[in-house]
């Protein structure tokens, strides 16, 4: 393992032109301009937009010769997939993933049309910009620099292995990811697994930098929480509004909502205890004690500290990753305003820890009801899946954190779990580990994940222009 802050001698993107790389970069920031104006959102009305994005994509890599074979296992739903040959002496191959359907934007209070793929002041707006057409264009433009080297050396990157390719280099764009994956990635692994075997994958959501007291921390994502979706009916007693009962089912799921969003205990895993302690090593004096406390198994004094010393969404997060947690995000009851509602209905949104299952989360809301309350419940489970955890220790791990040190040598890398899920859990079915990594260079005042899903979604240039050789680097030293 390399030291800290001591950058490689040798970085492959060095190989490459100063020009070669500013072309590269125009032709990524056109690239995820063209895609953020497919509004392929899901749930799609009516579907479409992602055939057009797959069918974009492909057009893309047909371009620089690369074929490319688009699956439509829903009509209008489309996902891309392609691979680049090594000269298989390197091992099993290195799967380039991500996903292009993005979630809904109610443009109301954006700047910008969400849709319109606008550039202002070196940053360009739009839905998916970070969740995550950024990385389908980066990891595009990483297949195309390859077989665009492979044709000026007089070779058809259709046929022929790409030179200095030791390992196959799978490529894949999916639909659906942000509803469960199940008409993408879901069916692929169903019914073509062979594009996604791999030695490991790099996906959504790491390799961002994160300002925290002065020191440039890059999480790589190894680990995602488990979800399971819980649907509780709760039964009242139907009644005249004008003489109040206590079994209303709207007060009965007020207080079941009451118990059940109280936060649990804190619960440190080996990903989350990594990552406290790297970021203590990094960081200066209170911020340090702070971050050893967290690390220490001390979580839920330390947090309360953390609340006041971070961005709020930076101390949610961190909150989110070390427990179990319960979000009740749906309530329905009633059906007039003078007839007392005989039932309710409340969704909830659990995410459990690794070392957690579904049956320990279905117990924990059980025991927070009491017997009485869940006397009037009928619970049950909508979907679930497990969390997933790749190695923070592996070669692949080591070459992405190595691609970061080289080109900031003041940043830290450091492995991270997400609270929220990927496709990264269809791939636990293959075996293949995913890691996060759309490296991103950012202002220290650009709160990252506040973009997600959220107002204003936008991507800094400069961070892309930054990230792009980043990402090459990672995948030729893994695949060379
Ligand atoms: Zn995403």
């Amino acid at each position: 393992m390399a030291a800290q802050g001591s950058p490689q001698a040798s970085r492959p993107s060095d190989a490459r032109s100063a020009e070669a790389w500013a072309r590269a970069h125009e032709r990524l920031v056109e690239t995820l301009r063209e895609l953020i104006r497919i509004p392929s959102v899901n749930p799609p009305d009516p579907p479409g937009p992602e055939l057009d994005a797959a069918r974009a994509i492909a057009a893309r890599l047909e371009a620089s010769g690369v074929p490319a074979t688009v699956y439509e296992p829903v009509p209008g739903r489309g996902s891309v997939v392609a691979r680049l040959r090594g000269d298989g002496t390197g091992g099993d191959p290195l799967l380039l993933l991500s996903h292009l359907d993005v979630v809904p934007a109610p443009p109301d209070r954006w700047t910008h049309d969400p849709f319109a793929g606008d550039v202002e002041d070196g940053y360009l707006y739009g839905r998916g910009a970070v969740d995550m057409k950024d990385l389908v264009a980066m990891e595009l433009e990483v297949v195309r620099g390859l077989a665009e080297r492979a044709a000026a050396a007089g070779l058809d990157p259709a046929l022929h292995p790409i030179p200095g390719l030791r390992r196959d280099i799978l490529f894949a764009v999916t639909a659906d990811e942000e509803a469960g994956g199940h008409a993408g990635i879901g069916w692929i692994v169903e019914h073509h697994p062979e594009h996604l075997r791999a030695a490991g994958a790099i996906n959504e959501s790491g390799g961002v930098s994160l300002e925290v007291g002065g020191v440039r921390l890059y999480p790589i994502q190894v680990a995602e929480k488990g979800y399971c979706v819980y649907r509780i009916a709760i039964r009242g007693t139907w009644g005249h509004g004008s003489m109040p009962r206590p079994d209303n089912a709207a007060v009965l799921a007020a207080e079941a909502i009451r118990r059940l969003s109280v936060p649990g205990p804190a619960r440190l895993t080996p990903v989350m205890a990594r990552f406290f302690e790297a970021a203590a090593e990094a960081l200066p004096g209170d911020a340090a004690t702070l971050l050893r406390a967290m690390a220490g198994g001390d979580a839920g004094r330390a947090e309360a500290a953390i609340d006041q010393r971070c961005a709020p969404v930076y101390a949610r997060a961190a909150r989110a990753l070390v427990r179990d947690t319960i979000s009740p995000n749906v309530i329905h009851a009633g059906v007039k305003y003078n007839v007392i509602p005989g039932e309710a209905v409340i969704e909830l949104d659990c995410r459990h820890l690794p070392g957690t299952d579904e049956p320990a989360i279905r117990a924990d809301i059980e025991a927070r009801l009491g017997p009485e309350l869940l006397a009037a419940c009928r619970i049950e489970l909508v979907t679930t899946a497990p969390p997933v955890v790749a190695d923070h220790e592996s070669p692949l791990y080591e070459i992405l954190a190595q691609a970061i040190r080289d080109h900031d040598p003041d940043g830290v890398p450091l492995p991270v779990m997400a609270p929220f899920a990927t496709d990264a859990k269809h791939l636990l079915r293959l075996g293949v580990p995913a890691y996060g990594f759309s490296p991103l260079r950012l202002e220290a005042t650009e709160t990252y994940l506040d973009r997600y899903h959220g107002v204003d979604e936008r991507v800094s240039l400069e961070g892309l222009r930054w990230g792009l050789p980043v990402l090459w680097d990672a995948v030729l030293r893994f695949c060379g």
